[in-house]
């Protein structure tokens, strides 16, 4: 994942110096983050997680993957495509987020495979580039043509389509992330050169265009293109890419937000974070307030309005009207896997400017309830859909089979655990998140190690296993999850004042020495939430863990993804009444008595009292995540007056 460009020379192995370009981002960033690899998963459901994303990823053929490219510059594949959406003109995508989903893995665990791969990879993708010539590259069928015309000003735009192709900016966004990130996390200079070639290729071609044609070529579709240029800047140190960003910036989209107004009603969700992504980028790079304003508006108002208990967004992939969630429980098509992997993005790096514990707590809400959940446990295939309809289901995907948006996104997910669990300001340790992991800071010369078995365990321990003799702050996220004065912390064995309140850092500031350890009691209590539009629907959360009962596993078609274009990846399985599904009373419930813990099994409870029909008296709420193959319940109806009506969904 990216870095703000104040900080880009960590990341990179060949050590380019501190850039120079205006504005703000001269700036330090209020918190910056560790590198993949400085950061070890210690065994616990992430590590388990970022191991079963290998395997699913070693299962995948570079060679079919890279067919599409090889096609498009003339070149004899050595196998073909693969099927699905890479070979029905998104041809090439997966192979983009490949790049990624490798730098990530094998900067998180130095796997040989990976590396090998992505070299590879590499290699065969310069030698499609040189025989183009042009410095175009690219997988999708046609695409030196289709840019030909664009050159010569033939452009015709939809949301999903450009010149009749399908979504070509956003397929190039793809395979340019991946080089970005193969040289910005693997350090690959061979990326970083294909990267600038192709760059160069689309700024040529985008200086022979009006601004108003370029504004036309965004109606469709176009991931975060204006981010990578923004990156490419901050790698190359021009200032020519910037302007390019700042072009390739949908201004039908920016300039609400500027103004802090919502219209993203009706939207295509995943087609918009992107691009705030990328407005959040320009400002840092560039320094541009408003690009910066619109972000963090647009963070404000997706995850405030428009945000399920999960941390996803969108039915069927659009943005709901706001006062009317109605769909989220009808359709079962709900929050789209992709739009939080992207969520996630720009929350980190709204996080790294501003240091605020709600961009935290949104992260591993998300993080927790979307991302690992969206991940089989056992054979690793990938969520595209997490249903919120009562007593619906999810179907995953398959490796030689599917090649949707949420498979591409999904094996970057999963390789990146590491990336926010710790983060540092100049001389301070932040730690974010409560996963047992190991920390090495090298220019600091500090070494940690956190243990803990959260969230089945309502706490954390931190030892020192290394550190120089000064000062320094370590710095524990107080979740807003856990009530003031709740919070609990121990050094060395003995109690400490706790001087913070929720939704900020406790500073343990001292001089930590080798052995010391400190241990964080974080109390977790049962709460509820309604649909963002207050109605009558409402799901129970322990901490920050959404709480699911699993219903029956009856009915599930599809459960295993088949190759259907764009029926594969749906829950096509029979629709259960709503008007039958498990209600609970509406009652002034004291939680903590009303959801009884089951002896024995963690975070497991049962709700007697509150569920209203007797046949579903003894369901079990479990975290959602563990949930799997099987029919569930996130949302409850609250028994009331007004009588739940059925609906067919879509
Ligand atoms: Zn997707």
């Amino acid at each position: 994942m990216l870095r703000k460009f104040v900080f880009y020379p960590l990341y990179l192995v060949t050590g380019i110096a501190l850039l120079i370009l205006p504005g703000k981002a001269l700036a330090q960033a209020a918190i910056q983050s560790f590198k993949l690899q400085d950061v070890k998963l210690l065994p616990g459901v992430f590590k388990d997680a970022q191991q079963t994303d290998l395997k699913y990823m070693l299962a995948l053929d570079p060679d079919r993957l890279l067919a599409p490219y090889l096609k498009e510059a003339g070149l004899k594949p050595l196998k073909p495509n693969y099927d699905n959406w890479e070979n029905t003109g998104l041809d090439g995508h997966i192979g983009g987020h490949y790049l990624s989903a490798l730098s990530f893995m094998h900067a998180a665990t130095q796997n040989a495979e990976t590396n090998r791969r992505l070299d590879y990879m590499l290699a065969q993708l310069k030698k499609c580039q040189d025989k183009i010539g042009s410095g175009y590259l690219g997988g999708m069928p046609g695409g030196i043509g289709m840019w030909k015309d664009i050159e010569a000003g033939k452009i015709v735009a939809d949301t999903f389509a450009l010149n009749k192709k399908w979504v070509p900016l956003y397929n190039l966004h793809k395979l340019m992330a991946g080089l970005r990130d193969a040289y910005v996390i693997a350090g690959k200079p061979q990326a970083k050169y294909i990267l600038v070639r192709l760059t160069d290729y689309i700024d040529g071609v985008s200086r022979k265009l009006t601004d108003a044609q370029i504004q036309t070529m965004l109606i469709s579709e176009h991931g975060g293109l204006n981010e990578v240029f923004a990156d490419v800047s901050v790698i190359t140190h021009q200032q020519k890419y910037l302007t390019l960003a700042r072009r390739f910036s949908d201004k039908q989209i920016l300039n609400p937000l500027i103004e802090h107004q919502d219209h993203l009603n009706g939207l295509h969700a995943n087609m918009q974070i992107p691009k705030a992504v990328g407005f959040q980028r320009i400002a840092e790079v560039g320094g541009d307030a408003d690009y910066g304003n619109a972000a963090a508006f647009f963070w404000q108002t997706v995850v405030n309005n428009r945000t399920v208990v999960i941390g996803g967004n969108s039915v069927n992939e659009h943005f709901n009207p706001t006062g009317n969630f109605s769909k989220l429980i009808t359709d079962v098509a709900g929050p789209e896997t992709c739009n939080s992997y992207n969520m996630l993005k720009l929350t980190r790096h709204l996080f790294e400017e501003e240091g605020a514990v709600k961009y935290m707590d949104f992260y591993e809400r998300v993080l927790y309830n979307h991302i690992l959940s969206s991940q089989h446990p056992v054979h690793g295939g990938f969520v595209y859909y997490t249903s919120m309809r009562p007593r619906h289901y999810r179907v995953y995907s398959q490796p030689q089979v599917n090649m949707w948006c949420c498979v591409g996104s999904g094996m970057e997910n999963h390789g990146k655990y590491g990336e926010l669990i710790y983060s540092h300001n100049a001389t301070d340790v932040y730690v974010n998140l409560f996963i047992p992991s190991r920390l090495k800071w090298a220019s600091q010369g500090l070494k940690l190690s956190q243990t803990t078995k959260f969230p089945d365990d309502e706490a954390t321990k931190i030892s020192i296993d290394e550190a120089r003799p000064k000062p320094f702050g370590i710095k524990i996220r107080y979740p807003n999850w856990v009530s003031a004065g709740a919070l609990l912390v121990k050094i060395n064995g003995r109690s400490i004042a706790v001087n913070a309140q929720p939704g900020s850092y406790l500073n343990l500031y001292r001089k930590w020495k080798k052995g010391d350890f400190i241990e964080v009691k974080l109390p977790m209590k049962i709460t509820t939430e309604v649909l963002p539009d207050s109605s009558h629907y409402i799901a129970f959360l322990h901490g920050p863990i959404v709480l699911a009962a699993k219903t029956d596993t009856t009915d599930l078609d599809n459960l295993i993804a088949d190759g259907d274009q764009f029926g594969g990846y749906r829950a096509r399985g029979k629709l259960y009444p709503l008007n039958e599904a498990p209600e609970v009373a509406v009652n002034n419930w004291d939680l903590s008595q009303a959801l009884k813990p089951v002896k024995g099994k963690s975070q497991t409870y049962i709700a007697p009292q509150l569920i209203v029909q007797d046949k579903f008296k003894n369901l079990q709420l479990i975290p959602f995540y563990k949930l799997h193959d099987a029919r569930y319940m996130i949302y409850w109806h609250q028994q009331s007056s007004k009588p739940v009506e059925n609906s067919k969904g879509e």
